[in-house]
């Protein structure tokens, strides 16, 4: 795994600005860099970077962190690919310390390595021995020409091939052979299987994975190969054979095409998610760049959240026919908990026993485009498809509808939608709204961050102003009284934030000399959202210096505010009560 001081080293050495600003450009505003957020849809900028603490934070959608979260959150990176891409843009060299607890290890983030550390060196292995593959099959296409008469025949031209890094894995046992001379070797062998390019039988025979297939390359979203999807050139089955699931390669995780389409999706405002890889070739032959497929897998949540991060549109296409609606189903379930009100997800199904190729290629292009442009909204498809299912001629039919309804629309968190959805399934059962909701309550609407904020203005504790200076820079730690922290009680969250806080740099005294974001260095969930919010507030000021006025300020209030306690105290005392020092106390007191 990796040691946390590294981490902590690299995210003080690299610059979250460089970082962001590789894939969203920044703007100067002040002490601060902004853009429109990535992560939520919006027209004027409320994501702010602050490049002397080293952190993001979106004012329009809440989105908080560092340089390694961004990389995780925009480019759907695990943990430890994020460290490692940070690192090899820093020139650094990431230490591996043995498999002890992984558990910390993305504690910094608050996200769980998706594989175990220690492993990036097989891994790179792995990607090596898949692009030394791909870069065999595309030569054997070049000299077969039952391959190459079988692309043609499918109106693949020989740009799109070499666009999509097309191959051929010739029909012999062991073609790989040819490019690795230690085929058989032990270290080669387990290299090819855990690529999943070689299988080992029950005789211990080693032999290739594929053979006398159409060889499709799939990459990652960093850009690098994970595997291969394979298609037979006759009628055999399995019609289509991907690679196993291997350290590289999760299936719900990887989209065909997704990173040479992120471009042209972005561009064009929406992505069209497909069935196979020859309908992406087929699009992507008639100009529709911003197409992706799913792996022979259900449109995962993963998938779903990852092409929202590009793109408020999506368009599934799929066959017409029952295992398309099936899918259709399945995709559309994934959806609805992902929804927002400036979100759309749409369904197009082509006419029985046509796929995107042979509708392209027996109507066209614009065709094709009217298709996208008319297809069925997913809350059409939602009722269509329930519709179907129950007979809402009758009362038990109409009870039944909404009873399925009822999980599917609870998982819809847009608010307006969800108002709308609530709408028709009303009209459909013949059920009024307010027996409806009594039915199937709604999720309460997610609080609106402005207006927490505008509330916040008003009302703001003693405790926030000092967790607000310490955050800012924990060095106040030592010019802190903490006689009077018995005074800054109003919010019982906010004080036991402040606690924890205190203690984190009374274990860890160095942490008080620490330039960046001391949230880096909390390793529980605890507060974490409300210190977040709390940084964050110093980056909409003007002049962040005013935090050290701020800081003296309160500690003044909280001394006045104890002084007066203790002056109530003693004036509740008869005169002849009070010892010498308390009548000379209190004499100091009133001075003052
Ligand atoms: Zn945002």
């Amino acid at each position: 795994m990796i040691p946390q001081s590294f981490i902590h080293d690299l995210l003080s050495r690299a610059d979250i600005v460089d970082t962001i600003d590789r894939y969203v450009p920044l703007k100067k505003a002040g002490a601060n860099f902004v853009a429109c957020c990535p992560f939520h849809n919006e027209k004027t900028p409320s994501f702010t970077v602050s490049q002397s603490k080293q952190f993001y934070h979106c004012f329009g959608c809440g989105a908080h962190g560092n340089a390694i979260s961004f990389l995780i959150e925009f480019s759907g990176l695990s943990f430890v690919e994020a460290v490692h891409d940070l690192a090899a843009h820093m020139g650094m060299q990431v230490p591996e310390i043995a498999d002890r607890a992984v558990a910390d290890d993305g504690a910094l983030t608050g996200v769980q390595p998706s594989y175990r550390n220690g492993d990036e060196v097989i891994q790179k292995a792995l990607v090596e021995v898949l692009y030394q593959s791909m870069q065999y099959y595309r030569e054997q296409l070049k000299i077969s020409d039952k391959a190459i008469a079988y692309l043609k025949g499918r109106d693949v031209s020989g740009k799109i091939a070499a666009q999509f890094a097309i191959g051929y894995a010739p029909s012999s046992w062991q073609g790989l052979a040819a490019v690795f001379p230690n085929y058989s070797s032990e270290k080669t062998r387990k290299l090819l299987t855990q690529a999943g390019l070689a299988i080992i039988n029950d005789e211990g025979r080693q032999y290739d994975r594929f053979r006398d297939r159409i060889m499709f390359p799939i990459l990652n979203q960093k850009g690098q190969i994970v595997g291969f999807g394979g298609r037979v050139l006759g009628k055999e089955e399995p019609k289509y054979l991907n690679s196993p699931e291997t350290m590289l390669f999760e299936k719900g995780r990887e989209l065909y095409n997704f990173f040479s389409a992120r471009r042209a999706i972005r561009d064009l405002g929406y992505v069209v998610v497909v069935e196979g890889y020859m309908d992406v070739l087929a699009l992507a032959q008639h100009g529709f760049d911003n197409v992706v497929a799913t792996l022979g897998t259900a449109t995962s949540s993963f998938h779903i959240q990852s092409l929202f991060r590009q793109t408020d549109t999506i368009i599934f296409c799929f066959d017409g026919d029952g295992a398309g609606r099936k899918a259709a189903w399945r995709a559309l379930e994934n959806c609805l908990s992902m929804l927002s009100d400036d979100k759309s997800v749409s369904f197009l199904f082509l006419p029985d026993n046509t796929d995107p190729d042979s509708f392209l290629r027996e109507n066209g292009k614009d065709a094709f485009a009217f298709q996208i442009k008319h297809a069925l909204p997913l809350s059409d498809f939602l009722f269509k498809e329930l519709s179907l299912r129950n007979n809402l001629q009758t009362s038990e039919g109409r009870a039944k509808l909404v009873h399925t309804a009822k999980p599917l629309l609870q998982q819809v968190k847009a608010p307006a939608l969800s108002l709308l959805l609530m709408n028709r399934l009303s009209g459909l059962s013949g059920m009024d709204r307010i027996e409806l909701q009594v039915l199937l309550p709604l999720k309460r609407p997610v609080s609106d961050r402005r207006v927490m904020k505008q509330q916040r203005k008003v009302m703001i504790s003693h405790c926030r102003r000092l967790l607000r200076a310490l955050l800012y820079n924990p060095g106040y730690i030592t010019k802190l009284n903490r006689n009077l922290l018995s005074e800054c009680g109003e919010n019982p969250e906010e004080v036991s934030a402040l606690k924890s806080l205190m203690e984190l740099l009374d274990i860890n005294p160095h942490l008080i000399h620490n330039e960046i974001s001391i949230l880096n260095c909390w390793n529980d969930d605890h507060h974490r959202d409300l210190l977040q919010i709390i940084e964050s507030e110093v980056l909409e000021w003007s002049d962040p210096s005013a935090v050290e006025a701020e800081f003296l300020d309160t500690m003044k209030k909280l001394q006045s505010l104890q002084d007066k306690k203790r002056m109530a105290e003693l004036h509740s005392k008869s005169l002849d009560k009070l010892t010498e020092d308390e009548k000379r106390e209190l004499q100091r007191l009133s001075m003052q």
